[in-house]
């Protein structure tokens, strides 16, 4: 059984889908105007897990949205002097390539706004027809008076509604709660016709437009960061239940932000850290553990301290993944084929760790334990790191050549794996000629530079050593 908690409601609960064999679950994605951070990419690894553990027992239907028609977009293009179509079609590329760096897996569907327009103009209307809407200067806004439960998902009274961020005042506004669905384009900026003019929708307005579309009236799950709470999701609960008439989802899951040092990070406070700066220091996988270590309610602290510590993690366990490859090449079993830990089972104290409103942290000790047993010969090799790898395919990691892990080298002072190669060769070419102190001197040398050599039946081999 997993259990989530629900952030409507605020209690954890048993996940009865309301059709096993089609569970639906809509994450938030970006707005692409700019490179993606670090904590943009906490829910898309959260919930990519939480995808992996549906699966195992579900037939999925997994939707994440690409923002692309913003104001911010429009402000960037203005201010780079380039089409604003070139500005989005270039960061859904980067994030793509950031998202895969760091294993999350292609959601289902990745609906693009402006490719649901029509969609979202149909919602505008069935809101006016109802009620729940108005038009004010070429403007539509969602009436919030009109919607008694507004409020249900954040909590908050009416004045804290008003007084939240992101919330606009405006002469046109009936109220200064009222948000808006639908703006007028001036010429330049991204327009298409509708009953009100040409325009382009409000930001929330796309979420429950495209979560019917491709998922249906009433999704299963709606996750995304905690700032989304207020007022994204409580305007998207107002819009879908008012103009579909139905809940928009029944669980909705929240991750905690992160935080650099002691403050949240945010683009306005110029502590960003980039998801490409950071792979082009730190193998992605690095990264993904980083985000699991912590629950993904609770806030995470990003330091240096815990990417070494990821770091080590990994390398610990890769190292037992290596040791028990080379077991069974040297004991004559066939090491098993490259997809093999897709059809072993993850052990069933990781799963429960998982099903259990995605404790990764445990899920992750769990991992470590079973390293720890298989190194000490307490489990079957082939079996073991099978199954140590099944558990890592559910967590996204793990599911790298172990050699290749460990001779993987990342940009930095380090030496070339070409560099590496000649000096192996090099010192070979000494051990042959008789002269082993000169060998030992490139040993040693290597060693001081963080390359370990192994010598075996198949001659040298170098791996980078653990931190
Ligand atoms: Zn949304």
């Amino acid at each position: 059984m997993i259990s989530l908690h629900n952030t409507l409601g605020g209690e954890r609960q048993p996940f009865v889908p309301g059709d096993a064999d089609r569970v639906t679950m809509y994450v938030c994605g970006p707005t692409v105007y700019g490179p993606a951070h670090i904590g943009n990419a906490r829910p898309a690894v959260v919930f990519d897990v939480l995808a992996r553990l549906l699966r195992r027992r579900y037939r999925l239907v997994y939707a994440s949205n690409i923002t692309d028609v913003d104001d911010k977009i429009n402000q960037a293009a203005a201010e780079q002097g380039v089409p604003i179509a070139a500005v989005a079609q270039r960061w859904i590329r980067t994030w793509r390539e950031d998202m895969a760096g760091l294993g999350v897996l292609a959601p289902d569907r990745q609906p693009l706004a402006t490719e649901h327009v029509p969609q979202m103009i149909s919602l505008v209307k069935s809101l006016l027809k109802s009620g729940h809407a108005y038009e004010a200067e070429g403007h539509v806004l969602f009436r919030v008076g009109a919607y008694a439960a507004y409020g249900e998902l954040s909590g908050r009274n009416r004045d804290e509604q008003i007084a939240g961020a992101r919330v606009e005042v405006a002469p046109y506004k009936e109220d200064p709660a009222d948000f808006v669905l639908w703006k007028p384009s001036s010429e330049e900026l991204p327009g298409w016709e509708s009953p009100w003019g040409r325009g382009r929708p409000g930001w929330h307005l796309e979420c429950s437009a495209m979560a019917r579309e491709h998922l249906g009236e009433t999704i299963d799950i709606h996750g995304g960061g905690r700032d989304l709470i207020f007022p994204h999701h409580e305007n998207e609960i107002a819009q879908s239940r008012c103009g579909h008439g139905a809940p928009l989802a029944r669980y909705w899951m929240h991750n905690g932000m992160i935080r650099m040092g002691k403050s949240k990070m945010a683009k306005s406070r110029g502590n960003i850290l980039t998801i490409r700066e950071l792979r082009g220091k730190i193998p992605g996988e690095v990264l993904r553990l980083a985000l699991l270590s912590a629950r993904y309610r609770d806030p995470l602290e990003w330091t240096d301290e815990l990417v070494a510590t990821s770091r080590q993690r990994l390398d610990r366990l890769y190292r037992v993944l290596l040791d028990c490859a080379e077991d069974s090449r040297e004991g004559g079993t066939p090491s098993p084929p490259g997809g093999s830990a897709r059809t072993a089972e993850p052990s069933p104290e990781l799963v429960r760790a998982l099903e259990d409103d995605l404790n990764t942290p445990a899920a992750l000790s769990v991992l470590a334990g079973e390293a720890r047993k298989l190194r000490a010969g307490a489990v079957e090799p082939v079996a073991g790191a099978a199954a140590l790898k099944a558990g890592g395919f559910l967590m996204g990691i793990l599911q790298a050549d172990p050699v290749e892990w460990f001779t993987a080298v990342e940009s930095g002072p380090e030496l070339t794996a070409e560099e590496i190669a000649a000096r192996i060769g090099e010192r070979a070419r000494q051990r042959d000629a008789g002269d082993y102190a000169a060998a030992d001197r490139i040993r040693d040398e290597l060693a001081g530079c963080g390359v370990i050599l192994e010598d075996g039946p198949q001659g040298t081999t170098w791996r980078r050593a653990a931190l």
